[in-house]
């Protein structure tokens, strides 16, 4: 089964590939991916803000068994990444064994292939940490 939209693929590029993030014109809030409403205030607009690709783990998982588009990659590390700014995204972390992540880890966001779609025909591109 196909786990990629390429609706969705499409419709977030480029602000997910440019790590583009939307500020609140009203509140200042931070929302990434951008967002329509503002999660803070309900405000509508927003101005566009690039995130400094620099961060730490606040949290982590090790994948053992994963879904069939990672299964050479396993173990892998699915890590919550705060952002200098307070941003927060979900990535793999690459370049580790898996044993030596720790929370607070410094991370540098790197722009990297996350996943092949054989059915979709689509190569997903995306950030991944890796050690900084
Ligand atoms: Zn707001």
């Amino acid at each position: 089964m196909s786990t990629l939209n390429p609706a969705r693929v499409a419709r977030e590029f480029p602000s997910r590939y440019r790590l583009e993030a939307a500020r609140c014109e009203k509140c200042g809030a931070v929302a990434f991916p951008a967002r329509l409403v503002c999660p803070s205030c309900h405000g509508r607009k927003f101005a566009k803000v690039a995130l400094v690709p620099e961060g730490k783990v606040l949290t982590w998982t090790v994948i053992h068994v994963g879904p069939s588009s990672h299964k050479y990659e396993v173990p892998y590390v699915l890590a919550v990444v705060e952002l200098a700014g307070g941003v927060r995204l979900t990535c793999q972390v690459a370049d580790v064994d898996p044993a030596k992540v720790e929370a607070g880890m410094k991370v540098r966001l790197e722009f990297r292939r996350i996943q092949e779609d054989g059915e979709a025909g689509v190569i997903a591109y995306g950030h991944k940490g890796v050690p900084a």
